[in-house]
């Protein structure tokens, strides 16, 4: 045992970070050229690492060895021009610039007063980023780790203001209330589409709603909220007594790009007093382009808005957009004031440790400043503009070939797809839904195995489909067809093996 303490050598980390950008610039070279995801199966990571934490001090040669030689062939790498599985998680230059000062000031960025710079430098940011998404300037911005975290804030805010409008005792109360029981959370309803993200019943039972209270309404075969069927419902649960308390529409949903008719509900939210969150976790980047504006039609009603830089505007994960129109709600849930935090300017500032669930943030606006500044807004909208136009010629290449059938319409950058059968190109029947889920389970572990591409799977009205996502700044269309001649080819080779397999089964993440 020595009691050596551990020191701090600028020098030392000089050497050693230069090292690892050198590493770090000929990943970002070289990762087209690496299987997609690692084949090795569970543990075997985990196998090669001891159990126990060293006691004596490694050097920095040693550990890279290890980094290169166990963590690396474990890794799936998502920044690959040909990952096109789940919604991809962003990087770009800038933003892993911008990552490595966020962790070299190490800064706590829970109030203005424990790092001004941070706090101003978001509210710059997101309303930036309000403009450009077209929110009028009733919202206001804060960056939330995640749209999770982001759709359970909204959530919360929800459920309080429904609790306080119907509490007979608060200030300014319905006086015909007066004398009445306090409402029980038990009353209250939420509402989203069938297809909405599982994020948000997962928000809705952290948040205290009973299960036997999320509404799942029926989409229709443009995976869209039926509006009326919404209507049905809030009319139903209003008539039994309950109190419907909130919506989350989602544009852009996770499994097949359904944009719920945000006007249509925001208008039924705003008559009927409900809180109207719009989930547009990937989606909602591509209002950035004036003719994607579209996709953001009744938004302006909302009360909160998510959206992700980090899934498709080229900023490292995590970065979450949230937008909320009543911020004095969104303070009423969130924030606390204990002794130790309070500050001179606190009456003057913005504390965003009230605006969300973390005490403790990261300064996350710094990569966000540096991707919008590095590329320009028109950098990142020819990227997204690129991206879906990618997706749109996917569609076309899929609906040309009858032995794929398109299981949704593209219109932003996901394509969603399946196989069908030699038989159904030569115009013979396709088989039953049973076989044909199991083609296209069988294709997916085909397509994985070989290590060029990776999907997801997901179900569009009960069948197996296949997701293909864009997003990342490196695809290019040479990528988007080579994957498509690599589906093409082995869905052509399942023909000659057959035998069913078996494979992973659910949403798309
Ligand atoms: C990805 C996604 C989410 C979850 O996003 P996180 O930031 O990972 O929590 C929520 N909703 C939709 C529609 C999504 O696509």
């Amino acid at each position: 045992m020595t009691n050596e303490l551990p020191t701090l050598e600028p020098e030392v980390f000089r050497r050693q970070a230069h090292q690892l950008v050198d590493w770090m610039a000929d990943y970002l070279r070289r990762v087209g050229t690496l299987p997609v995801q690692p084949s090795a199966p569970p543990g075997a990571v985990r196998s090669q690492l001891p159990a126990e934490a060293p006691d004596r001090p490694e050097g920095f040669e040693r550990i890279i060895r290890d980094f290169e030689a166990i963590i690396m062939p474990g890794m799936t790498h998502w920044g690959h021009p040909r990952f096109f599985a789940y919604f991809p998680a962003n990087s770009s230059p800038p933003s892993i610039l911008a990552e490595m000062l966020t962790a070299t000031l190490g800064a706590q960025c829970m109030s203005w007063n424990t790092s001004p710079a941070a706090t101003e430098l978001e509210q710059v940011t997101m309303d930036w980023l309000r403009k450009l998404v077209g929110l009028p300037d009733a919202f206001t911005g804060v960056i939330q780790d995640t749209a999770s975290t982001a759709t359970l804030v909204a959530l919360i805010t929800a459920r309080d203001e429904a609790l306080r409008r119907h509490d007979a005792k608060a200030p300014g109360a319905d006086p015909r209330r007066h004398g009445e029981p306090p409402v029980s959370i038990d009353r209250l309803t939420v509402y989203a589409s069938e297809e909405a993200h599982s994020s948000v019943a997962k928000g809705a039972r952290m948040a205290g709603f009973g299960p036997d209270r999320v509404r799942a309404i029926p989409a229709d075969d443009r995976f869209a909220m039926r509006e009326t069927l919404l209507a049905t419902a809030i009319e139903a649960d209003r008539k039994a007594g309950l109190i419907p308390a909130c919506v989350v529409a989602t544009v852009g949903t996770t499994s097949t790009t359904g944009i719920d008719p945000v006007p249509a509900i925001a208008a039924m939210c705003r008559r009927e007093s409900i809180w109207l969150h719009i989930d547009a976790a990937w989606g909602g980047s591509a209002a950035i382009l004036p003719e994607m504006r579209w996709i953001f039609e009744g938004a302006d009603q909302a009360d909160s808005l998510v959206f992700n830089p980090h899934k498709w505007m080229l900023v490292n994960f995590d970065c979450t957009a949230y937008f909320v129109r009543d911020r004095d709600a969104l303070r009423r849930s969130f924030a606390t004031s204990p002794a130790f935090l309070k500050a001179e300017h606190d009456d003057r500032v913005v504390n965003y440790r009230d605006w969300g669930i973390q005490l403790g943030r990261r300064f996350r606006s710094l990569k966000l400043w540096f991707v919008i500044r590095t590329f320009g807004v028109d950098g990142i909208r020819a990227m997204i503009r690129e991206h879906i136009r990618l997706g749109r010629l996917l569609a076309e290449w899929v609906e040309q070939d009858g032995r794929f059938e398109l299981m949704a319409p593209a219109p932003l950058a996901l394509v969603v797809f399946r196989y069908l059968g030699e038989d159904a190109g030569k115009g013979g029947d396709p088989g039953g839904e049973r076989e044909i889920d199991m083609l296209n389970e069988r294709l997916l572990q085909r397509l994985h195995a070989g290590g060029r591409i990776m999907l997801t799977q997901t179900r569009a009205k009960g069948k197996y489909a296949i997701r293909l996502a864009l997003g990342h700044l490196t695809t290019r269309e040479e990528d988007v067809r080579s994957a498509w001649e690599t589906i093409r080819s082995a869905a052509a080779e399942l023909e000659d093996t057959g035998g069913a397999g078996s494979g992973n089964q659910g949403r798309g993440e």
